[in-house]
């Protein structure tokens, strides 16, 4: 590989770009919320919503000023935290990576301005729509670009098996889901989970760190793709049962499940959402195996248009990688949850 340029480091980056007290303050409220639900003090559901992936800024602020409407309305049954999505990771060849690298996403790829957009599109959520939001930690070294501005990270299904991904969240002072891996082994989830629980010495952007653990870590069921290359649900009464008993029985701290309705679970079918969402609720509401107090939130893939469409594409608000669910129906569901909760 050739070595274009060398980047500025992180903390060089947040001095140009800083989140003001006010800002500070409104992060540490989300941080205290999100741990406050994952530990069972406050029994309202976790909400992550938003496009699969941010591509632009206007788009996405747009979005988030519907949503913080909406989470006014539905604040005492659910607490949403956007997900703003800056990396993606991708199966296929060369397909969209995320905001990370391409800042335009009708333009080239650009690493530099990629950090910038990235952090200012954080930073405008929470300094002009007063939400703190979630990202997925694709790449463990680029995380302190955003660390003191986001709420939640995930560790993709791609991702979940590895062990700098693993170190590294150990170390967070966040929350952080680990999707189910893509084959669906939930010993392996719960071993996962207790790798990030626990404390480690390693090596992390040339520096020997020691982690103290995150007792937050928790599973988020994604559903999982078989031998055949087949999707299917994990999140069934049988399913969530299992992940539950799982959790339970492993002698994880704060045991947690959140369910993300699209990807495998909904085989990529955006509209399952809406009846796979319903279906937790009640399910979790028969409180049954344990799900009542294990089953803390859900996942949506959620724009204001519905669908998908190329990535070159030029709708505004509509997703260029998963297919989401539009505005419209985001809301009404939304509202319909608060009653099922
Ligand atoms: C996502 O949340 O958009 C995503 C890529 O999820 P997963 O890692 O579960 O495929
Ligand atoms: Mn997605």
């Amino acid at each position: 590989m050739e070595f274009k340029r060398k980047l500025p480091i992180p903390k060089e980056i947040k001095e140009l770009y800083p989140l003001s007290d006010r800002g500070i303050k409104t992060r540490q409220e989300c941080v205290a919320t999100i741990k406050g639900i994952l530990e069972g003090v406050d029994s309202r559901m976790l909400l992550l919503v938003g496009p699969c992936s941010a591509d632009r800024e206007d788009a996405v602020l747009d979005y988030l000023q519907r949503l913080k409407v909406l989470s006014e309305k539905v604040s005492d049954k659910i607490y949403i935290v956007p997900r703003l999505y800056t990396s993606k990771p991708r199966t296929s060849g060369n397909a969209y990576k995320g905001m990370l690298h391409r800042p335009d996403p009708s333009g080239e790829d650009d690493i530099l301005k990629g950090i910038i957009a990235i952090r200012q599109m954080h930073l405008s959520a929470i300094e002009e729509i007063g939400f703190g939001c979630a990202d997925e930690m694709l790449y463990p070294e680029n995380h302190r670009f955003i660390s003191d501005l986001l709420c939640y990270v995930t560790i993709g299904a791609r991702s979940v098996d590895d062990q700098q991904h693993k170190l590294t969240a150990s170390g967070l002072e966040i929350p952080v889901g680990l999707k189910n891996p893509m084959n669906g082994n939930l010993d392996a989830l719960l071993q996962d989970i207790l790798t990030v629980q626990n404390s480690h010495l390693f090596l992390y952007r040339n520096w020997e760190v020691e982690s103290e653990g995150n007792p937050f870590a928790h599973g988020v069921l994604r559903g999982y793709v078989d031998h055949t290359g087949e999707s299917h649900c994990n999140c069934d009464a049988s399913g969530l049962a299992l992940a539950c008993r799982k959790m339970l029985d492993g002698g994880v701290k704060n045991p947690s499940l959140v369910v993300d309705c699209n990807h495998s679970n909904s085989g990529k079918d955006y509209l399952k959402q809406v009846d796979l969402a319903r279906n937790i609720c009640a399910l979790r509401r028969e409180g049954e195996g344990g799900l009542r107090e294990t089953v803390k939130g859900l996942m949506l893939e959620s724009y204001i248009e519905d669908g998908k469409q190329e990535e070159h594409g030029a709708v505004y608000g509509q997703s260029i990688t998963d297919a989401c669910l539009g505005w419209e129906k985001t809301e009404k569901l939304v509202l319909e949850l608060a009653e099922l909760w």
